[in-house]
């Protein structure tokens, strides 16, 4: 959890927070809006930190108790409210209508964020709509939501509205660095296509961390045939990574039919892949590559109901491997 001055951009919003913090004019709710993974998550929980600092004025200071309680999220006045099963429901907000949970642990501020506030269903938006009409003293909120619209307008009147707007690509790219560094070509494409949200280039990111190890799997089945078949399989764990795993082959296949026919990458998915999926390519014939993907939509298939997930793979590794059929 970073303090108000380690969030990169939003700059107006941060030193409005932070003349709040100084001159002790804090509001009893906040409505923090804008585009998904922009970055308002990370300032509300920036700013909830700060709030519950017990040395500095202006920020977290990073060093006191509170600080130390609040970064590995065990903060006691710090209560984060997100969906569960798609929603926030009221029973997850039934502490908050017994007068007595309002009396913060170390006598100071007490913090309530709730994470895409949007998703509250009416009787919890009530509730705390209830709460905002006789804000207790020393009760912070935070709403943070992607979309304002499916709040009610009278907690949108109440709160103190903040719209994060997307950031430039050079800042969004010292986000990814920052948190990630590594590939730097990689994630000056990540900024590039994150539209000004720190939060969709990480993802990006994540998914292409993912590929290439799907891409490690298949690059070994495929060069090593057929004995990459016997070789054990690290790292897939469970239908999630089986699922990816075929998604990804069948692109990848995909990606190496087009290339047989036409010879050129302006067709293909795994655009940045071109030399691996040229390798595919002259790997395989065309009817073979049409056999595997054929055996990969019937793994998906059988994926959806209950199968033995080591046994699906394997067939798909000897498959792939050019060992017997699947
Ligand atoms: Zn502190």
């Amino acid at each position: 959890m970073p303090a108000l001055r380690d969030v990169v951009g939003h700059d107006k919003i941060k030193r409005s927070l932070s003349c709040a913090l100084a001159t002790g004019r804090v509001s009893h709710a906040y409505l923090f809006s804008g585009p998904p993974g922009v970055g308002k998550k990370t300032t509300g929980h920036a700013f909830a930190r700060a709030l519950l600092c017990g040395q500095s004025e202006t920020d977290a200071c990073g060093y006191c108790d509170d600080c130390a309680r609040s970064e590995r999220g065990v903060h006691p006045d710090l209560h984060i409210i997100r969906p569960q099963g798609g929603s926030i429901k009221i029973a997850q907000l039934r502490a908050l209508q017994d007068s007595a949970a309002y009396t913060s642990f170390s006598g100071g501020r007490q913090v309530y964020l709730v994470e895409q506030a949007e998703k509250m269903t009416l009787e919890a938006a009530n509730c705390i709509l209830k709460i905002l009409e006789e804000p207790p003293r020393g009760v912070t909120f935070i709403l943070v939501a992607d979309e304002t619209d499916g709040l009610l307008p009278t907690i949108r009147s109440r709160c103190q509205l903040y719209r994060f707007s997307p950031l430039p690509e050079e800042e969004v790219y010292r986000v990814v660095e920052a948190s990630r560094g590594g590939d730097a070509g990689r994630a000056r494409v990540a900024a590039r296509i994150s539209g000004g949200c720190p939060g969709r280039a990480l993802a990006f990111l994540e998914g292409a961390d993912k590929r290439d190890q799907m891409w490690g799997l298949l690059d070994r089945l495929a060069g090593e045939r057929p004995y990459g078949a016997l070789l054990p399989v690290d790292g897939l764990d469970g239908r999630d990574d089986l699922e990816a795993f075929i998604n990804c082959a069948v692109l990848f296949f995909r990606d190496a039919l087009v290339w047989r026919i036409i010879g050129r990458d302006e067709l293909l998915i795994n655009v940045d892949y071109r030399q691996n999926i040229s390798r595919l390519a002259d790997i395989y014939s065309e009817r073979e590559i049409l056999d595997i993907l054929v055996a990969l939509e019937k793994a998906a298939r059988r994926l959806a109901g209950n199968v033995n997930h080591r046994l699906l793979l394997d067939t798909l590794a000897f498959k792939i491997a050019g060992l017997g059929d699947a």
